[in-house]
């Protein structure tokens, strides 16, 4: 039977597609969720840009952990090292929703409750969410802020009915 050759390396290609298939967080061992560099290079401070050396990444969608973003290297990119709080993690302050025109929750809540908006277009018509939107690149998760708003319209208007 032939040799493996270098077992370091075996090891850590074992890893790395480890992460690759499970997206697990290096520090809280949660999944997370697949985001390109652009984004990731748009969002953290300057002094970071260093870091970013993948094509992708993974954002780490628990509340309470540190980590923002992680490769499957397990090197990881903290909450605090990007320009924007992360809407979902404890404490995010100001907690935006749609962070290409920066309308927060409480502006979303604020549509509904007080304000009368139903659905999104009328919480965009008064917040202003979702205009000239490039969430390709604002957006932590590269993502349209859109169903998150709607989750939020939804629960607010249950709540409204009691
Ligand atoms: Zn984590």
């Amino acid at each position: 039977m032939r040799e493996n050759g270098n077992i370091c390396c075996n090891d850590k290609k074992e890893r790395v597609k480890r992460v690759e298939k499970n997206q697990i967080c290096a520090i809280c061992g949660k999944k997370g969720q697949g985001v390109l560099e652009a984004t990731v290079k748009n969002l953290i401070k300057d002094e970071f840009k260093y870091k970013i050396k993948e094509k992708v990444y993974y954002l780490c969608m628990d509340k309470n952990c540190e980590v923002a973003y992680y490769d499957v290297y397990g090197e990881y990119i903290k909450a605090n090292e990007l320009k924007v709080p992360l809407w979902f993690k404890d404490g995010a302050n100001p907690k935006y929703i749609c962070y290409c025109n920066y309308v927060t929750e409480e502006d979303i809540v604020d549509a509904v409750v007080n304000k009368g908006a139903k659905d999104i277009k009328e919480v965009a018509e008064i917040t202003g969410a979702m205009k000239n939107g490039n969430c390709k690149m604002n957006n932590p998760l590269g993502k349209c802020c859109g169903p998150l708003i709607k989750e939020i319209i939804k629960r607010e208007l249950e709540l409204k009915k009691k």
